[in-house]
């Protein structure tokens, strides 16, 4: 029977079950932690062999640079080469970076905000504001708050934004500067930008001649089924409406290698890599060439990361079908929540009751199951339903993977009995 329909009685019964279980929960004294989306000690192992390269005496590239000196801003040839093809980038508008593509994005919105685009003055002369697809990624967000750029919640599905208010406000409002974009199973709710979306994005007319597509692309070959869907040619369809400038391609092997000891990426238009190169060549003398060099021999090229990439899945698969199959279990009966189940990525979006998240998540802290916070995957942390949850299965063992979504059900289930009966 649905929550909706249960009677008094059955709530106050209801309410009484998870009062018990909840304080048996309790009693168990857990630690558990599901608040970031961190690899797996075992899926880090994978790529354990970095460790030892690129070896005792080896230390030149392709073309005979030595590694270990300064210089070659844009990075390794053969490490953009590996990438190019999954992110659908030509390898000369591919620049190969440090341990993180949130430095990069950090970074490129700062050039933007300090010294202005290639097409367009300063941002920070005027009001500034991005268009946040939710729910998103509490980085982005924390970026754009940091720099006091105001967000503009717009509502994502499935294959991306809510098109028609997406158009209709780009249109009308010149100080929309930019868009956060995370294109392939998107953090947390697993969205996969189609072509027909992404050619929209890049082809809709924008107020703001220095508008600018922050196209994340994180989780571009971390998939979760046979599917290994390509990147979408987004600078290419860009270019080919005429507005070739307008989006910035981020990624990185974090989630691939190892987690903030990877190699980053930032793909544009050649105007955008040059002026991308300029600002940057003023803030280093070079990337890490050598963490290149070692990515470069243990990755091989593209099909390695493939490979790489289907041990990983192996790893987390098992992982998303037991928080399935714990929360189909537990509230698939009374139809209380929904949530996602996602083709790739590291995240599920849970959805309570209207109202019950901040509850939930303060109860599963209660009983020592650590998980985000309630509205954080929204601009401000300001959930306006508050019903979302995002659950990280990746990083905690199967068993306690199981033993976490089991505990945050039995929080579902109380909040929303307490909600019922108002107590
Ligand atoms: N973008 C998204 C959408 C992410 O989920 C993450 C990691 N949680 C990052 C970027 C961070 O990437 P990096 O380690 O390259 O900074």
């Amino acid at each position: 029977m649905r929550l909706a329909d249960l009677s008094h009685d059955d709530l106050l019964a209801l309410h009484a079950e998870q009062t018990t279980a909840y304080e048996a929960l309790v009693a168990q004294g857990l630690k558990l932690d599901l608040t970031r989306g961190k690899p797996s000690a075992a899926q880090l192992d994978l790529s354990n062999e970095l460790l030892s390269l690129p070896g005792a005496g080896r230390y030149t590239d392709a073309s005979g640079v030595d590694c270990r000196n300064y210089g070659g801003t844009q990075g390794l040839v053969e490490v953009r080469e590996i990438f190019a093809p999954l992110l659908g980038i030509p390898v000369a508008q591919l620049v190969a970076g440090d341990n993180a593509s949130l430095s990069i994005m950090h970074d490129t919105l700062v050039f933007s905000l300090l010294l202005g685009t290639t097409d367009g003055p300063r941002w920070v002369d005027g009001p500034a504001k991005f268009l946040c697809p939710v729910p998103g990624y509490d980085r982005h967000f924390a970026l754009c708050e940091a720099y006091g750029i105001e967000m503009v919640p717009v509502e994502l599905g499935p294959d991306g934004p809510d098109l028609d208010e997406v158009r209709r406000l780009v249109a009308d409002d010149p100080s929309i500067k930019g868009m956060w974009v995370v294109p392939t199973y998107a953090n947390p709710d697993g969205a996969v930008y189609s072509e027909a979306v992404t050619r929209a994005l890049v082809e809709m007319p924008t107020a703001a001649p220095d508008f600018r597509i922050f196209w994340d692309n994180a989780y571009a070959v971390h998939h979760l089924t046979d599917d290994e869907r390509p990147a979408v040619d987004v600078l290419g369809l860009a270019a080919a409406a005429g507005h070739p400038d307008r989006v910035f391609v981020f990624a990185s092997s974090s989630k691939i290698t190892f987690a903030g000891a990877g190699v980053s990426f930032f793909g544009s238009s050649p105007a955008n890599v040059a002026w991308y190169l300029g600002h940057l060549s003023k803030r280093t003398i070079g990337p890490d060439k050598v963490n290149h060099l070692r990515h470069a021999l243990f990755l091989r090229d593209a099909e390695g990361v493939r490979e790489l990439m289907r041990a990983h899945r192996a790893i987390l698969r098992p992982k998303f079908d037991q928080v399935e199959e714990i929360l189909a279990k537990r509230l698939g009966e009374l139809d209380l929540a929904t949530w996602t189940d996602p083709e790739g990525g590291y995240f599920i979006s849970l959805d309570v009751p209207d109202g019950t998240a901040s509850r939930v998540v303060a109860l599963a802290k209660g009983a020592g199951i650590a998980m985000t916070g309630a509205g954080a995957a929204f601009p401000y942390g300001r959930d306006p339903r508050d019903r979302n949850i995002r659950i990280a299965p990746s990083m905690p063992t199967p068993d306690d993977v199981a033993a976490a979504i089991d505990g945050l059900a039995t929080c579902v289930l109380l909040a929303a009995a307490e909600q019922r009966l108002a107590v």
